[in-house]
């Protein structure tokens, strides 16, 4: 067993055989989520004018204090046609453009108004409240990098800079396919033997949310024909994700079969719990992973591996797993050939968080996971991990 892949050496294997897919103009508007495959620069200055940050009264700061005229009112979007002179005041909201001639807004609130007179009676600072242009970001500058997926934050900066489309890497296609004679839709009767298919409804779901257009296959049965056919459609994809067949019985021919259709296996069985007989290959551009078929493993496989290689077609700069530090709250046994990825609990403490380990760790317990927030990574060794000692989980 030693001589298996680890996580990294297998992780890296499947991040070597990608390049970002080719990239394709997305409207601001249908953009998040997705990922810059260019710098992107922004349009204008932000702020593109001397902008009030209060709602007051835009002055000369060396008139005050001092009862000043009020000669014109600026709205938001409804700027003043005329200079500011000395002994002036002009009414002005918030994001108003600060008149020429005046150096500092002061607050509403400390002022007094009479008629068409404001009264400032204390001195105000030269350049208060005036934001000033380009404060933000210049004309020209790069508002984000290449490499990034788009946050709602990163949407919103881009609106801001002027930028009404933006490069990204086009969505990735990727076909779904389960493998089990015994398996039977939700829905259906159960006969002898047989178990509802989960892994395909859970890895779409999963695909879909990181991103990815989705096909899903008909289940096949553990049948040669039936495999060639579905595996050759799925191949049609840019990412097929198999799940099931992998392991060593008769039964399982996603392998051998895929190897008949041409796909090249990169590696096959990692030092992973759950999850050991994933294996990895590539048929031109398709990337192949078969996922073992007990769905906590194919989980565990989604995240160590598929997920990361998403992130990679989509040119993200940080495709790796994004492990995080926690602390176990209670002791785990380790395995001493294979890291564990255990299902827990995200507990949220005053000193971060706490890792509840979740009964019933066994690969099929589908159920049991879902009670999961988290994957708690447990290096391979002797004995066990203490409570309290600080582990890195993936957030589920
Ligand atoms: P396999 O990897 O094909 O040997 O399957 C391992 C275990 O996972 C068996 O108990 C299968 O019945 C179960 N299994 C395989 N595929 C699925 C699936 N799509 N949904 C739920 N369970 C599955
Ligand atoms: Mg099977």
């Amino acid at each position: 067993m030693s001589d298996l892949l680890t996580i990294n050496e297998a992780l890296a294997l499947v991040l070597d055989r990608i390049r970002r897919l080719p990239a394709e103009p997305v409207a601001i508007e249908d953009a998040a989520g997705r990922v810059t495959a260019e710098d992107v620069v922004a349009e204008v200055e932000l702020p593109p004018f001397r902008s009030s940050a209060m709602d007051g009264f835009a002055v000369r700061a060396a008139d005050t204090p001092g009862t000043l005229a009020i000669v014109d009112r600026v709205a938001a979007g409804r700027p003043s046609d005329r200079v500011l002179g000395p002994g002036e005041a002009m009414a002005i909201s918030t994001g108003g453009v600060v008149p020429e001639g005046a150096d500092t807004v002061v607050p509403i609130e400390i002022v007094a108004v009479s008629g068409n007179a404001v009264e400032i009676s204390e001195p105000a600072e030269h350049g208060a409240s005036v934001r000033p242009v380009g404060g933000d970001v210049a004309a020209g500058a790069v508002v984000l990098p290449a490499g990034l997926r788009l946050t709602p934050a990163r949407i919103g900066a881009l609106a801001a800079a002027g930028v009404a489309s933006v490069s990204c890497a086009r969505r990735p296609r990727a076909a779904v396919l389960s493998t089990g004679t015994e398996l039977r839709r939700p829905g259906e009767p159960l006969g002898p033997g047989q178990i509802y298919e989960s892994n395909s409804l859970m890895l779409a779901a999963a695909l879909a949310a990181a991103g990815a257009e989705v096909v899903r296959l008909e289940p096949v049965a553990d049948d040669e024909d039936a495999h060639r056919e579905a595996l050759a459609r799925g191949l049609e994809a840019d990412v097929l994700v198999s799940s099931g067949g992998v392991s060593v019985g008769p039964h399982d021919l996603v392998r051998a079969v895929g190897g008949e259709l041409g796909i090249e296996e990169v590696f096959w069985r990692v030092a992973v719990k759950p999850g050991k007989p994933v294996a990895f290959g590539v048929r031109g551009d398709t990337l192949v992973f078969g996922l073992p078929g007990n769905p906590v493993s194919a989980l565990v496989g989604f995240e160590l591996f598929v997920r990361p290689a998403l992130r990679a077609l989509a040119g993200e700069t940080s495709p790796e797993p994004r492990f995080e530090p926690g602390t176990l709250a209670e002791a785990l046994r380790r395995a001493p050939a294979r890291d564990q990825l255990v299902r827990a609990r995200i507990e949220p403490s005053q000193d971060g968080v706490l890792l509840r380990p979740l009964r019933g760790q066994d690969s099929h317990m589908i159920v049991r996971a879902a009670a999961a927030d988290a994957l708690v990574h447990v290096p391979r060794g002797e004995g066990e991990l203490a409570a309290g000692s600080a582990v890195r989980y993936l957030a589920i």
